[in-house]
């Protein structure tokens, strides 16, 4: 970095450490109005959004804000509104997510727009659940917000908003679009929130972009997840007639066969060897789990097994050739104890492509959680984010990202102020290296 960058960065980092108060502010405002998806017996999120609406256009300067309202009679006004945002590389724009004309940086590929996405809606919260105060009133104690969502997920709207805000002391134009989503309905399974937004306007946020998703970390703030495995759960049947416990000669003991027959799906591990250093552990992983009950009678064997094989294959690992070899395993398996095995797909996911991030920004990434978080960014791929998940799927490079203590949908959830404000300079500090150097 050159020295005019260096003190720009500076510039912007100090804004952060003086927006305590406004973050108090924000998540004061953000907790005061629940918003609780219909499902879950609350009346949705237009009052939380009108709010937080209002304080946007307070905090920050886009060029273009629209709002995506999703049908849902259900909820309050009829709509579970959606906002989307932009901040623009070129200075006048009209309508949110045509081409910009950003000035090409020689030797680098920019996304077509930098995407900032977090969720207004809450999951439901009552204070005979043993909240010590009302959770839809903030309690600040110390260095620690209180109250429903303060977490999950206003820590990461919050730190989009300073973010952006900081970057806005520069009175510069990002190089390419900087966008973002602030959505309803994650909590319960995104039709009326981002599902409904990518669904409406799909030619919004592609494999050209890139998605910086707040929602999910760990306690140090050290992971920046880039990438998924995908779940294959499958569920195997062993079953065999029955025979008496004194005649074992008889019949066949399926709890003998459901030994050896998990021992032999080690072998997996061997024929689907992928390894990929982006994950830990770095393998594709098969668990046998979920032993279903079966019916047993005293003086019987056991005439029927059932469990479950949990998969979770890395990219690339098609679905289709671990399910071949598991039922190669069950028929040489079968065949050797003369028992019945079936296997069932329970789900299979569609496997996401490679992660296609920019290996750059995932560095400066890396760089910046060192800088904020005092700990050693590292780029890994964990694969537990719904929201993350089906945009990679999509061909969208996604990082998630945040140092969180943990209290999504806990009781008494609260916000570290410290975890906010380094999240925000993480953030900040990622856009300010990737997209506003010369
Ligand atoms: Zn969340």
């Amino acid at each position: 970095m050159d020295g005019s960058s260096i003190e720009e960065l500076e510039l912007v980092l100090g804004a952060i450490d003086g927006f305590e108060d406004l973050a108090v502010e924000l998540q004061t405002r953000l907790v005061g109005v629940p918003a609780i998806s219909p499902e879950s017996g609350g009346t949705g999120e237009l009052a939380k959004f009108e709010s937080f609406q209002q304080a946007l256009s307070e905090l920050i300067v886009l060029d273009a804000v629209e709002r995506i309202d999703a049908h849902d009679p259900r909820a309050e006004g009829g709509v579970r509104p959606n906002l989307v945002g932009v901040w623009s590389a070129a200075p006048v724009r009209e309508t949110i997510g045509q081409e910009t004309f950003a000035p090409e940086t020689p030797g680098r590929t920019l996304p077509r727009t930098f995407w900032l996405i977090a969720h207004l809606d809450v999951v439901p919260a009552r204070q005979e659940e043993g909240w010590d105060h009302d959770p839809f009133t903030l309690a600040r104690r110390g260095r620690q917000l209180h109250g429903r969502g303060a977490e999950d997920d206003h820590q990461g709207v919050c730190s989009i908003l300073l973010a952006i805000k900081a970057l806005q002391v520069l009175d510069r134009r990002p190089a390419c679009d900087i966008g973002v989503i602030f959505v309803s309905d994650e909590e319960t399974g995104n039709e009326f929130g981002l599902e409904f937004v990518q669904a409406t306007r799909p030619e919004l946020v592609s494999s050209r972009d890139v998605v910086w998703l707040p929602d999910g970390g760990t306690p140090d703030g050290a992971q920046v997840q880039v990438a998924d495995k995908s779940l294959l759960m499958l569920r195997l049947r062993i079953h065999a007639p029955r025979a008496r416990s004194f005649r074992p000669d008889q019949g066949v003991n399926c709890a003998r066969v459901a030994a050896h027959l998990t021992v032999r799906l080690e072998e997996l591990h061997r024929i689907h060897d992928r390894v990929d250093s982006l994950f830990r552990p770095s393998t594709c992983t098969f668990e046998p789990m979920h032993w279903e009950p079966v019916e047993t009678e005293w003086g019987s064997l056991p005439d029927e097994e059932i469990f479950h094989l949990d998969c979770r294959l890395l990219p690339g690992v098609d679905h289709n050739a671990v399910v071949r070899s598991v039922r190669r395993i069950a028929r040489e398996e079968a065949r050797r104890w003369n028992v019945a095995i079936e296997v069932e797909i329970v789900h299979a996911e569609d496997v996401p492509p490679p992660c296609s991030l920019d290996p750059a920004l995932t560095e400066i990434a890396c760089r910046a959680v060192r800088r904020a978080h005092g700990v050693e960014g590292e780029a890994i791929g964990v694969g537990i984010v719904a929201f993350a998940q089906e945009m990679r799927k999509r061909g969208i490079p996604v990082i998630v990202h945040q140092r969180i203590d943990g209290m999504a949908h806990e009781v008494n959830e609260y916000c570290n102020l410290d975890n906010l404000l380094g999240d925000a300079k993480v953030l900040a500090m990622t856009l300010h290296e990737y997209l506003f150097r010369d």
